[in-house]
């Protein structure tokens, strides 16, 4: 019996039109189905909450023996796979015994058996959980929330702020620590997976080659979705989620990859890795086949707690322009030097569209805080030497004009209490931002907080210390750590510890604060809490 209102049906309908991987479902419930091996190996996930809804995820992992032996046994000829219906049901409660909304998703191959619920209409700021299930297979048990509603006047928000988790670097122990907190959604600010190796961290491996196509990325987010910490983290709360690089290929700008393929091939790749993104994330919207870039996908959001907080979540590769003074025989990123390029004003990191929505939306939230996060470090770590200063060309130091456009609008605002957090460069950093880095007679219009990685290896200590001696505006700077930040967010203080382990993170170790900050409200710049 479907629970779900007619008007809810209607509304979903709309949804899943603006979400072209998502199939609604006329068919009846394959009941029979039985699985030699439970299809749901990859777990359960949810997020991108809203105060009336939030995305219920899981995608099925169909073995062998079950694909030849045709345990979807509405197929004719036993052997196919196509399609499966997935019942997925809401409840109130943990011990799942009030239910609150129940229906049912097909699936198929050309999705890779992605599953994902959209669901609008729910009460504000509720606890929820959540199971899916397919013929005599259940899934494990998520739970999730929504958003509390636009104007509650909301005391606190506490978010766990991630990146960077190569596999092979570590094992995922930092998502063990986190599942066990009490966290209102993890923020996870890009590179989920890895598409290469470096063998001198192998801590474990990858299966398969470097990814080119749909289903390599598709087995490569499976090898990740198997590890049981990366599922209990899933499985705790909602994830709101933004994408780096390391999705794609490293270092990629727009159009353009770090070996200078052709535009048709790479774009051919990226529609690829987008399509696999979106398929094993609780997104609401998939790519754009229809777009001229071959598969754009609008992933940059806003997310509102209560009168607390208003969250922008940026896309910083999609539509940058490329990086400044690049090597002309070895595409991506480096260190660059006396490069004119850097200071053209026209240049971006978010593109004109994004950048505009951006400063739209900081312009009009009456939010007590505006946390914006992206995916890399907007401070400074260019190194000072006697033929002039260094610049790191894919972070904002490559972007210098753009990121001079960001702080300005911040310091237009008329409350400046906003917060940036960050990852990808495998580090933690505490630091004001002035409009002009590490002018200490310039004013500080906003605080950043960039957390280490879950596993990547980071900087040697070498080179971190240079970079420390050339920017007196970073607080702190350790990459020698690995683990995420917990960002708790206050009307009076955002404070913010980062929890880490030595590096490489194994199976015995633990997690531990090593510092803290804090940002008082009207006082932009964080200082040791
Ligand atoms: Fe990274
Ligand atoms: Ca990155």
């Amino acid at each position: 019996m479907l629970n779900t209102t007619r008007r809810q049906w209607q509304r979903q309908a709309i949804a899943l039109a603006l979400a072209p991987w998502c199939l609604p479902i006329a068919q009846p419930q394959d009941v029979a189905r039985h699985w030699k091996t439970s299809p749901f190996a990859l777990g359960v996930a949810s997020g991108s909450p809203r105060a009336d809804g939030v995305v219920l995820w899981t995608r099925l992992l169909i073995d062998e023996a079950d694909r030849r032996t045709g345990a979807n046994s509405g197929a004719a000829n036993g052997s196919v796979a196509d399609p499966v219906t997935v019942r997925w049901e809401l409840f109130a409660d943990d011990a799942m015994r009030q239910l609150v909304r129940q229906g049912q998703v097909v699936t198929d191959a050309t999705r890779g058996h992605s599953v994902h619920v959209p669901l609008r209409d729910l009460p504000a700021g509720r606890d929820y959980w959540y199971r899916f299930t397919c013929g005599d297979a259940t899934s494990a048990v998520g739970r999730t929330r929504t958003a509390p509603a636009a104007d509650a006047p909301v005391q606190r928000l506490r978010l766990a702020l991630a990146s960077c988790q190569h596999f092979e670097q570590g094992q995922y122990i930092a998502h063990r620590d986190m599942a066990e907190q009490s966290l209102d959604f993890v923020l996870f600010v890009g590179d989920y997976i890895y598409e290469s190796s470096n063998p001198r961290f192998l801590v474990r491996q990858h299966e398969g080659p470097e990814p080119m196509t749909l289903e390599a990325y598709r087995q490569r987010y499976a090898q990740y979705k198997r590890d049981p910490w990366l599922q209990a983290s899933h499985a705790a709360r909602p994830w709101v989620l933004m994408w780096d690089d390391h999705e794609v290929v490293n270092d990629y700008a727009n159009d353009r990859d770090n070996r200078y393929s052709s535009r048709e091939v790479f774009l051919a790749r990226r529609a690829a890795a987008y399509q696999a993104y979106f398929e094993h994330q609780p997104l609401w919207i998939g790519p754009d086949l229809t777009s001229p870039a071959r598969a754009s996908m609008r992933l940059y959001d806003r997310l509102s707690w209560g009168t607390l907080a208003d969250v922008w979540t940026l896309d910083c590769r999609q539509y940058r322009d490329y990086q400044a003074c690049p090597d002309p025989l070895k595409g991506g990123a480096r260190t660059v030097m006396n490069c004119a390029e850097l200071d053209e004003p026209a240049r971006s990191m978010l593109g004109r569209e994004q950048e505009a929505w951006l400063g739209e939306g900081l312009r009009a939230s009456r939010a007590r805080w505006r946390l914006i996060a992206q995916s890399t470090q907007i401070s400074s770590t260019s190194i000072a030497t006697p033929l002039g200063r260094t610049a790191f060309n894919d972070a904002w130091d490559g972007y210098p004009q753009a990121r001079l456009r960001l702080l300005q609008t911040i310091a237009d605002l008329p409350e400046r209490n906003v917060v940036t957090l960050g990852g990808d460069v495998h580090m933690n950093v505490a630091a004001p931002l002035r409009l002009r880095p590490g002018d200490l007679s310039s004013p500080v219009v906003a605080s950043e907080l960039v957390t280490t990685s879950i596993t990547s290896r980071g900087l040697s200590e070498n080179i971190l210390s240079l970079i420390r001696s050339s920017n007196p505006d970073l607080l702190h700077a350790r990459s020698d750590e690995r683990g995420y930040t917990v960002v708790d967010v206050r009307p009076d203080v955002v404070r913010a510890e980062f929890r880490t382990t030595p590096h490489p993170a194994g199976t015995q170790d633990s997690l531990s604060v090593q510092a803290a900050f804090q940002v008082l409200a009207g006082r932009p710049g964080p200082v040791p809490a």
